[in-house]
């Protein structure tokens, strides 16, 4: 079983997480965008196999009717994606730590992606999910 560790750039919000996805899914969107400066790369969890071992930072927010996005009210790291009501939660990437031995899978919403870049890794691309 492959237990990873992580934590934000503070420190106010440390997990453990039990059998992520191996995968690593690069999301373009403009929510994505704007709340991790970039685009936002993310493996993926069951929730119960996600483990707090210190949550005083968490903080969520409700970034639609039907998700919320999980950062650290501390140091903003932006750090978790939940579509409410799921048993699986997006953890995001730079969260935990190296090495994860994870690979790319695929970038989502490219279709709302920035303009300033270009995605030329070979990784497939959907428009939407
Ligand atoms: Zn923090
Ligand atoms: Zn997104």
């Amino acid at each position: 079983m492959t237990t990873l560790k992580g934590q934000c750039e503070c420190g106010a919000v440390a997990l453990e997480v039990k059998n992520p996805r191996q995968e690593v899914t690069f999301c373009h969107c403009g929510q994505c965008r704007r709340t991790s400066g970039h685009f936002w790369a993310a493996t993926n969890a069951q929730l119960t196999d996600l483990t707090f071992t210190r949550d005083s930072g968490l903080k969520w927010f409700a970034s639609s009717d039907f998700a919320k996005r999980g950062f650290c009210k501390d140091c903003g790291s932006s750090l978790f994606y939940r579509m409410n009501g799921e048993e699986g939660i997006g953890i995001a990437i730079s969260a935990l730590n190296q090495p994860t031995g994870f690979k790319p899978s695929k970038h989502i919403f490219v279709a709302d992606k920035g303009d300033y870049y270009d995605i030329a890794d070979g990784v497939p691309q959907l428009d939407k999910f």
